[in-house]
């Protein structure tokens, strides 16, 4: 049995990876580019624990996946900080204390912490002004090139082949099933394709009559060189009333938003090849939680921004990926649309698809993430990304705010 993988994103690296530890036969990741050239290479790659269904045993399951492949020899950059959850609505802080409980019963060591505490941890926080400040020791960064690289040459170790510098153009399938993909050479068969290429996997699909719900957004963060500089170790933060979040990157502070009304982007629109390349900087959209990230660290009102990194990323209505098998097109699996939880993620993903080519019983419930869960709305294009430029600031704030917030509760996206 042959499978071949498309798209060498850290989805794509962890598919290649789960299957080959999995002896799922052989194994072929194709990339048309360079492993992470996407939409991965620029994530800000943050890892968050939370006691929600979506990120509770996928968070335990990415830090265990990233400490085996650590202990084989490939290096992650994984990075424990602890996070600071900043409060001031009264909802918000309801919810930190379901938090604090849910990780106290885990053994987490999660606390409260004073305002002169906070302060010490990031001398730039304006802690006096917050309500509330819960610290969750398990969250943390990684650099999302180097996972890609350990899920890579942990693969290939494995006996999985990678095939760089190849678009794949079509996916060829037959009489309701798929068998192989076609390249600008030739047909390379399998029994299997797993369909992991970014925000660029809806466009291949389309020939094939499939739809996927997921279309791209633009996706932000700053570099601002505060003074004095951060201690690497320095925690990340996440101040959800706000929509911000931000951590240490090389002593400056790097501040990331989840903006309302986000801006949709066409990814046929966007110039070819689009690897390793970002989008224009777009201080109009940035500006105003520039403004609210002012009140929380004052010192960003002078400090000279020296990045502004400015990259597609894909989302869905509900803010869940689409991972899963496509009715109707025997063996064809999909595995993209992280709505920015991308590299969280990239063992959920990796397990779900290993667990549905070896016909077994998935490791993490299946069906959130089933990619026809949409129906014959995906086709709707209006619909999607209306639907879509809402989901990146909701879906952010109903992690926090909504009532998703008990264990096994809603959606969330943490960054
Ligand atoms: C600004 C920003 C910050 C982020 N921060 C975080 C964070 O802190 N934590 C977190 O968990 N997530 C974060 N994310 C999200 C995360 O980076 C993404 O969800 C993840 O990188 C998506 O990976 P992917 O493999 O699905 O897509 P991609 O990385 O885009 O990979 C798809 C690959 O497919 C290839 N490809 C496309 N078409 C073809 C073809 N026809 N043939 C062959 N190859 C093809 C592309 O070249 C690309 O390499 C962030 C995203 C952004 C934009």
């Amino acid at each position: 049995m042959k499978t071949i993988v498309v798209g060498g994103g850290v989805i794509g690296a962890s598919v290649a990876y789960h299957l080959a530890r999995d002896d799922a036969g052989e194994v072929l990741l194709i990339e048309r580019d360079r492993l992470s050239a996407g939409t991965t290479w620029h994530s800000a790659g943050n890892i968050t624990w939370k006691p929600l269904a979506d990120h509770d045993r996928p968070v335990m399951a990415v830090l265990q996946t990233v400490s085996e492949l650590e202990a084989a020899g490939f290096p992650t950059g994984w990075l424990k900080t602890g996070r600071l959850f900043l409060g001031g609505q009264s909802s918000t802080l309801k919810c930190y204390d379901e938090f604090d409980q849910a990780a106290r019963a885990a053994g987490l060591g999660s606390r409260w912490l004073s305002h002169a505490e906070a302060a010490s941890l990031n001398p730039h926080l304006a802690a006096e002004k917050l309500e509330g400040i819960w610290f969750n020791p398990l969250s943390g960064r990684l650099n999302p090139t180097d996972l890609t690289q350990a899920y890579a040459r942990a693969a290939q170790r494995l006996g999985a082949k990678i095939l760089e510098g190849t678009a794949v153009i079509s996916i060829a399938a037959e009489s309701g099933r798929v068998i192989g993909v076609d390249t600008a050479d030739s047909r390379i068969k399998a029994d299997r394709v797993v369909l992991a290429a970014g925000l660029w996997s809806r466009a291949l699909l389309l020939p094939l009559g499939v739809h996927l719900a997921q279309w791209a957004c633009e996706h932000f963060y700053i570099l601002a060189d505060v003074a004095p500089r951060l201690r690497r170790e320095t925690p990340s933060f996440v101040a959800p009333d706000d929509l911000l979040y931000g951590r240490e990157e090389v002593g400056s502070l790097l501040l990331g938003c989840f903006d309302e009304g986000a801006k949709t982007i066409d990814a046929a629109a966007l110039p070819e090849p689009f690897t390793f390349t970002l989008l224009a900087p777009d201080w109009e959209k940035m500006a105003p939680y520039v403004e609210r990230a002012i009140e929380l660290f004052p010192v960003l009102g002078t400090a000279p921004v020296r990045r502004f990194v400015n990259g597609p990323e894909s989302f869905t209505p509900d803010g869940l990926p689409l991972i899963g098998p496509v009715p109707g097109c025997d063996g064809l699996i999909i595995a993209t649309a992280m709505n920015s939880t991308g590299v969280t993620w990239s063992a959920l993903a990796g397990s779900l698809v290993a667990s549905s080519v070896a016909e077994r019983e998935p490791q993490f419930p299946a069906e959130p993430y089933a990619p026809s869960r949409f129906g014959d709305r995906a086709a709707d294009v209006d619909w999607l990304k209306g639907a879509i430029s809402a989901i990146v600031s909701s879906g952010y704030r109903k992690a926090a705010l909504g009532p998703g917030t008990q264990w096994g509760g809603g959606s969330i996206r943490e960054q």
